[in-house]
């Protein structure tokens, strides 16, 4: 992100089997695309979107199972690729890597510029001073702010936008325990829940009510719930689907959509995976998210909606949209679970590209925060197989694809939790400074891509 390297642009950027030299005039338009986004410049809108655990293999089995093997998912449509290293910082000794992180010190990463250690939500690993983020930024510019996600709005991804704190437990007023010394009551910000709304964010949906419905301990809202808070600071809170088909705002109000007390509703369901033999062959069932909930879609949708219009000062929105529970089904080994996230993800990303096409000054960034568990094998056989989980699905090809969960896990019980993996992963982008991601750069490396497409570098 850092060359300025100008490219030769007989690059052949469309799916591979489209990869022949165009010499029509559409071929000379895409040129022409191509290199006004080499240029640069400055982009009037940034939509960030973050699958959480979305490692390379989560992406292929989700496009093999969906569109089959030489289909290609909207994610794959972006015209610049990268790679980018996912690793954290030790906290006793931050000059050592931790060579695989979680989404808290991944999304400081991003969100910051700075790297820290797991758990730790925009703070500095060992010295736990609050890291300024892209958010933050774009706000203090005068951008409109969206932030939302199919996880708790408090979980460690949303969180690392708005709130600084030392732990990514600390999400409610009453989940302080491993952060007292943030607590409202010991003069600090409070949990992520308070300082998400105290950061005046215009939009913020997903899970995580139950966090909202908790006492504030100290302050000037002491005593009240966080929804009271959020209320008396301009934010109107909505709880279903309809709610947030009918919400309008008053110009200077703010959203609060929290449509579950934990994490959302899955969009598909289906057998877990299990030791040898494993589950399947099988199918997953899709559409099984309760219509009361909306899916991330609608989500963005509305979100998009309410950025763009009012505040005509405003130079434009910055969005972040997280698919958050392909990372989460994968610990629990649910190929269609994870799957069906990973297709809900890659529907709002073709928003963006729909938006982007009537928008072209909208800067789009996919890439996902460190890899998984999910693992594509041959079919196994009494012969070969491992001692993971495992169960086969039947894709659209009409194939069998074999998965295999098998990093660490809780031993001995009966709920397995995998563990992430420490690989690199994918980032794609398109629109000003999209070629940015051309290369391998470290995950931290986004943050100032964003910030100059912002116009803040
Ligand atoms: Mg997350
Ligand atoms: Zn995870």
């Amino acid at each position: 992100m850092k060359s300025e390297t100008v490219l030769i642009l007989s690059l052949c950027i469309s799916p591979l089997a489209h990869c022949q030299p165009k010499p029509s005039q559409t071929g000379d338009m895409e040129a022409t695309k191509l290199q006004q986004q080499i240029q640069g410049g400055r982009a009037k809108n940034v939509i960030f979107l973050l699958g959480d655990g979305m490692g390379d293999s989560e992406i292929t089995a989700a496009r093999n199972y969906r569109v089959g093997a030489a289909g290609r998912l909207a994610m794959d449509m972006l015209p610049f690729t990268g790679e980018v290293t996912t690793y954290a910082l030790q906290e006793n000794d931050p000059a050592k890597p931790d060579y695989v992180t979680d989404s808290a010190a991944g999304g400081t990463a991003w969100a910051t510029g700075q790297k820290t250690s797991n758990g730790r939500i925009s703070t500095s690993a060992g010295s736990d001073k609050p890291l300024k983020t892209i958010l933050e930024v774009a706000k203090e510019m005068g951008y409109r702010t969206g932030n939302i996600t199919t996880a708790e709005i408090t979980d460690a991804t949303p969180a690392v936008l708005g709130a600084h704190v030392n732990s990514r437990a600390c999400q409610g007023p009453a989940d302080m325990k491993n952060c007292p010394q943030y607590k409202k009551s010991a003069g600090g910000p409070g949990s992520i829940a308070e300082q998400l709304i105290d950061h005046k964010i215009h939009v913020l949906m997903g899970g995580g009510l139950q966090r909202y419905q908790q006492i504030i301990d100290g302050g000037p809202d002491e005593g009240k719930n966080v929804i009271a808070s959020a209320e008396a600071q301009g934010y109107k809170l909505i709880t279903n689907a309809q709610e947030l088909t009918e919400v309008h705002l008053e110009p200077q109000q703010r959203l609060l959509g929290l449509f579950n007390d934990g994490n959302m509703s899955m969009e598909w369901s289906g057998d877990p995976a299990i030791p040898y033999p494993g589950s399947g062959p099988q199918k997953c069932k899709e559409f099984v998210r309760p219509a009361n909930e909306p899916g991330l879609l609608s989500m963005m949708m509305k979100t998009i909606r309410l950025l763009e219009t009012s505040e005509s000062h405003s130079p434009g929105f910055f969005l972040q949209v997280e698919g958050a529970q392909i990372d989460k089904r994968a610990h629990s080994a649910q190929p269609c679970e994870q799957i069906g996230e990973t297709i809900a993800f890659d529907n709002a990303i073709k928003l963006a590209l729909d938006y982007a096409a009537a928008h072209p000054d909208t800067l789009i960034i996919v890439t996902a925060d460190h890899g998984h568990s999910t693992q594509i094998v041959p079919v196994p056989t009494a012969e070969v197989h491992g001692p993971g989980l495992m169960s086969t699905l039947i894709t659209t090809d009409k194939a069998n694809m074999a998965l295999y969960y098998g990093t660490n896990s809780v031993c001995c019980s009966s709920s397995h939790n995998m563990e992430h993996t420490g690989t690199e992963v994918r980032i794609a982008a398109q629109g000003p400074q999209a070629f940015r991601v051309l290369g391998v750069h470290d995950m931290s490396e986004i943050y100032h891509l964003m910030a100059r497409a912002l116009g803040a570098e």
